[in-house]
């Protein structure tokens, strides 16, 4: 297929704001594409050329794709750099030096690997020459996607959902999107997902499965309002588990060949060279664990996230094990030769105990089997008392749900006891400027909520308050800022923001009451937002519209 033909649809894209026409367009398009080169499509219509976890990186900056682009323009680099500047996109640049429209959709997927594998003395000039020669047999419209590719700047406001929308529509049925979700889920590889269902249709999705090295799409809680409910949610006995605060890390462990994943699925196993060794005098077998990270001192006493974060470094990483020691608390495991998932919680941890060696390093986590209430908040009080952050209630009977808030496992935090405040998970998109004692800072953050069905962010609140000096003045640093509003976000023309962010940092935020708001596109707005603390957490597993909606019924 020639690369002009997937420009086009990134055009049409471009032009549409709406989820729907989005998903109609990618449906006509994976109908047209052969079977062989879909999963290379369903990568690229995501701007990507592997998926998220793999940590493919292309490792361009701005002024190597400006060079780029002079070098296939024969042109200074100086004019180029300078019509870069003034129209801020990199892609209309690279458009105005219009080559011979010669390219597959193969060959630039192949060359762009290449650039992203070109590594050490001279791979700057090697990969700013694999680029000039792609943009030298581009169109203006191929060479105005490839650079926005390569800068990781596509613009088109398609997400995993939307590709896995028109994935099913195109190759199964509207049906079959549930299984194609709760597969990439398992298998969160949109090209796996494509090849699979081109090449073994439906039969083949549902027979995707966890494996030793694929991360699959951590289960998350919801809450309740009042702990009476959990009666009704879940239904009694429960099994109730210590909360941990630290980081969420998903074992991998195949032999004596152990991988860490966070809860965005990235390689986190360099920072923690300490867990990895005792993973492998602890951990019998091959499996894939579930688990909590935690900071804690020389007795084995929990201690606050915060301090964790010291582990979080490419450098000094051996003197750190000594200097924040971790241990890690284990609830669940997910493989052990075979797929566990769809087993019952009680069977899964009996499992667990068998597998897991209890030493001061891997540990367990604390839980208890309730009956009632009364039961859950002894566990409670305990927990909290030794500076827990509460408990996760669990059906016994629940199987793991990857990438599901569902009610199989329900947290129930302090703050929900004082019934004074709760705590949001918020999508950072655009921030304000300071004035006054904040001029050189941003004033305020823009924060939005995640709508699953529409897979857009929707604004809640501007955060302003809660920051110490240090996080405040660190703000410009922290958060990137491109040229234009997110794809994915509806904001009101009456809050539009002084600059905007890619929709990639989560932060977590308390509020005095959530009110209805003309100003909102979420409908309403949490008044009064305390910044908390940043989460490690990907945009789509923030605080969503529904829980919202939820709360204020
Ligand atoms: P939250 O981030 O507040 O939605 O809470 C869910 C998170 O709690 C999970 O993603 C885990 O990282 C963490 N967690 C800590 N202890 C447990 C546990 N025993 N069971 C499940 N999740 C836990």
């Amino acid at each position: 297929m020639k690369f002009l033909e997937l420009a086009k649809v990134y055009e049409e894209l471009e032009k549409t704001s709406s989820y729907i026409a989005m998903k109609e367009i990618l449906t006509k398009f994976f109908k047209k594409v052969s079977k062989d080169e879909l999963g290379i499509v369903a990568y690229m219509s995501l701007g990507q050329i592997a998926c998220q976890y793999a940590d493919v990186n292309l490792g361009m900056a701005d002024k190597m794709a400006v060079k780029s682009i002079a070098l296939a323009g024969g042109e200074k680099e100086e004019i180029v750099l300078r019509k870069y500047k003034k129209s801020g996109d990199v892609g209309e640049t690279a458009g105005e030096y219009a080559g011979r429209g010669t390219l597959t959709v193969k060959n630039v997927f192949e060359t762009l690997h290449k650039i992203a594998q070109a590594e050490g003395g001279g791979s700057q000039e090697r990969k700013t020459k694999l680029l000039a020669n792609l943009l030298s047999q581009a169109t203006p419209l191929e060479a105005r996607y490839l650079a926005r590719i390569v800068l990781g700047d596509l613009r088109l406001g398609v997400g995993d959902k939307t590709v896995l929308d028109a994935l099913s529509t195109a190759y199964a049925s509207k049906e079959a999107r549930k299984e194609l979700e709760h597969a990439y889920n398992i298998c969160p590889d949109i090209g796996i997902i494509a090849r699979t269902i081109a090449h073994k249709g439906i039969n083949g999705i549902k027979k995707i499965g966890v494996e030793v090295g694929v991360p699959i799409q951590s289960m998350l809680c919801q809450r309740v309002k009042a702990i009476e409910e959990i009666g009704k949610k879940i239904g009694y006995p429960v099994i109730v588990e210590e909360k941990y605060d630290g980081e969420r890390v998903q074992v991998h462990k195949k032999g004596n060949k152990i991988k860490l994943y966070s809860r965005r699925l990235e390689d986190i196993t360099p920072q923690f060279p300490d867990i990895v060794q005792a993973i492998k005098k602890a951990v019998k077998g091959n499996c894939v664990l579930d688990s909590e990270v935690m900071p804690v001192d020389s007795k084995g006493n929990l201690l606050p996230f915060q301090i964790l974060m010291q582990r979080r470094r490419k450098y000094d990483v051996q003197e750190y094990i000594k200097k924040v020691p971790v241990a890690l608390f284990v609830f669940d495991i997910l493989y052990n030769g075979r797929s566990l998932i769809r087993e019952k919680y009680e069977k899964r941890y009996a499992i667990l105990k068998r597998t897991v060696r209890q030493t001061d390093k891997i540990k367990l986590a604390l839980q208890k089997m309730c009956k009632d209430s009364d039961c859950i908040e002894d566990l409670f009080n305990k927990t909290v008392e030794h500076g827990g952050e509460g408990v996760v209630i669990k059906n016994i009977h629940g199987p793991y749900e990857a990438g599901v808030r569902g009610w199989n496992w329900v947290k129930w935090k302090p703050e929900y006891v004082k019934g004074l405040r709760d705590t949001f998970d918020l999508v950072v998109v655009g921030a304000y400027y300071g004035r006054g004692r904040r001029a050189g800072t941003y004033g305020a953050l823009l924060c939005a909520v995640y709508d699953e069905k529409k897979d857009r962010f929707l604004t809640l609140c501007k955060l302003g308050s809660g920051f110490n000096d240090k996080e405040l003045f660190g703000l410009l640093k922290k958060f990137k800022k491109i040229t234009h509003k997110p794809a994915r976000l509806e904001v009101a023309k009456t809050i539009e923001a002084d600059v905007w962010f890619d929709p990639r940092i989560v932060v977590e935020v308390t509020g005095a009451e959530i009110t209805k708001s003309p100003n909102h596109t979420a409908g309403y707005a949490l008044r009064f937002p305390r910044f908390l603390r940043w989460r490690e957490k990907k945009p789509e597993q923030a605080t969503t519209l529904k829980e919202i909606l939820s709360f204020v019924k």
